[in-house]
């Protein structure tokens, strides 16, 4: 029960949604205690980026206490969120309880397998800061086994990089990856004989990102073509063992790498609410995001399964989290002073997704297009959307670098 006459917020999870519901919050008369279990907000559509080495976690992360330094009614906990009671109105975290008088649930999603166990263990996956680095050096590590290992089925085996999954992070780790083979590691291996590289896109679907616009499939597919990618449409991947993936018509390709990039389901804590969850485990509210039993307590971002005007879910992407966090932000101010909540409708500002250099498609205004000026527009959006402004100015040098030097700079294998 909370004493205190200031209402008190608590958000779980600092990311795009957690972030922008507080920041809607901060001239409010309430308290506002923000907690995740990392310290740093991650700009995940990036990830990729640190997995091929272009660029450093710190470049896409930043902590969270210096994005708030100046929001006075606000407070930062890290710690991981392990119950919620929203009949008594209180969380739990690190050992103790938080009460609560408004509760945004904002923790987001983790990666799907599917049940599959072997996949869980052997493969690779780009989710947070960790699972990037490790991607990065698992990749570097094949180059350098790779380098001196004298058996050649063994050496291509070291050198063919599996990617399931055809939605924008497959298609973007796929061109950037086939880009860091061609552009750099053949500089820095000259010896190592990389006609036998090879990255391999595993779809199981009839296209690549489904969800966009048939024009920008094509020239996805086309784009992604030229670097030189496998594509291997309508192809299910049935297992893998950490040396061989089967795929479902029972042919194998030898890899010690598989990058998962197809699926997402909502958050652990998600699971221990005990209310009505949908596809991807994401949780039912009501337009005004909210739980239709406990008004007190928002759900947005990937965790929250809404139905959009055109009667689709709405997608699990960054730029519904931030719509959202604003509107429950809105929504908490109106409570507060005895108002109706008002429905979130999404803005789709369009679609965008890169293929690596000069390459990208987009559909902006209604309009689709692909190639060097959509490319521009992804970087130029990509370095205004990091928060942070040494951050912004950081990413724009280390890719102008890269670009002109055909270089990834954090070519490093670290230990785990
Ligand atoms: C590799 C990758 C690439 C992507 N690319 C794009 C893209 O190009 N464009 C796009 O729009 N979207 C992209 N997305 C999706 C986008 O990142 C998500 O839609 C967005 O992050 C969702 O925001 P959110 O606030 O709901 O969750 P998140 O940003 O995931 O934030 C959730 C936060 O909650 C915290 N948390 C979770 N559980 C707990 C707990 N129990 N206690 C405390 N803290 C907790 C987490 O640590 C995390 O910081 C990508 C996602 C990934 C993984």
């Amino acid at each position: 029960m909370n004493t205190n006459k200031t209402p008190h917020i608590v958000i779980i999870g600092a990311g795009f949604a957690g972030l922008e519901t507080a920041r809607g919050l901060a001239n409010a008369p309430v308290r506002i205690t923000l907690i995740d279990r990392n310290n740093h907000h991650l700009f995940q559509p990036l990830l990729y980026q640190v997995a091929i080495a272009g660029l450093l976690p710190s470049q896409i992360a930043q902590p969270v206490r210096t994005i708030f330094r100046k929001q006075k009614n606000l407070t930062f906990q890290m710690g991981e969120v392990t119950a919620v009671d929203f009949d008594e109105k209180f969380i739990k975290l690190n050992g103790s309880v938080i009460a609560f008088d408004y509760l945004v649930i904002s923790a987001g999603a983790r990666t799907n397998f599917f049940g599959f166990d072997a996949l869980e263990k052997y493969g690779l996956q780009l989710k947070d800061i960790d699972t990037a680095v490790q991607t990065r050096n698992h990749l570097l590590s094949m180059f350098e086994q790779a380098s001196h290992e004298g058996d050649a089925e063994k050496r291509k085996a070291m050198l063919t990089f599996v990617i399931v999954g055809g939605g924008p992070t497959g298609v973007e780790t796929a061109g950037a990856l086939s880009e860091l083979i061609t552009h750099v590691m053949r500089k820095d291996f000259p010896r190592l004989d990389l006609k036998d590289a090879q990255v391999i896109l595993l779809e199981a679907g009839p296209s690549l990102i489904a969800a966009y616009p048939d024009e920008l499939r094509e020239a996805t597919f086309k784009l992604l073509r030229n670097k030189k990618v496998d594509i291997r449409l309508n192809t299910n991947m049935q297992d893998f063992n950490g040396q061989r993936v089967t795929l479902g018509d029972g042919a194998t390709i030898e890899t010690q790498t598989l990058i998962w990039t197809a699926g997402a389901k909502a958050a652990e804590i998600i699971d221990s609410l005990g209310v009505e969850q949908a596809s991807m485990g994401r949780v039912r509210v009501t337009p005004s995001l909210q739980l239709p039993q406990f008004p007190d307590a928002f759900v947005i971002g990937d965790a929250a399964f809404l139905v959009n005007g055109n009667g689709q879910p709405l997608p699990m992407l960054s730029t519904v989290a931030i719509q959202q966090g604003k509107a429950a932000a809105k929504n908490i101010r109106r409570l507060i002073e005895g108002n109706e909540p008002l429905p979130f409708h999404y803005k789709d500002p369009g679609l965008l997704a890169t293929v690596g250099r000069n390459a990208a498609v987009a559909r902006i205004f209604g309009i689709s297009f692909s190639g060097f000026i959509a490319w521009v527009i992804w970087v130029f959006l990509h370095i205004y959307r990091i928060v942070g402004f040494r951050n912004r100015i950081l990413v724009m040098f280390n890719w102008a670098w890269d670009y002109f030097f055909y270089d990834n700079q954090v070519r490093l294998i670290t230990k785990e």
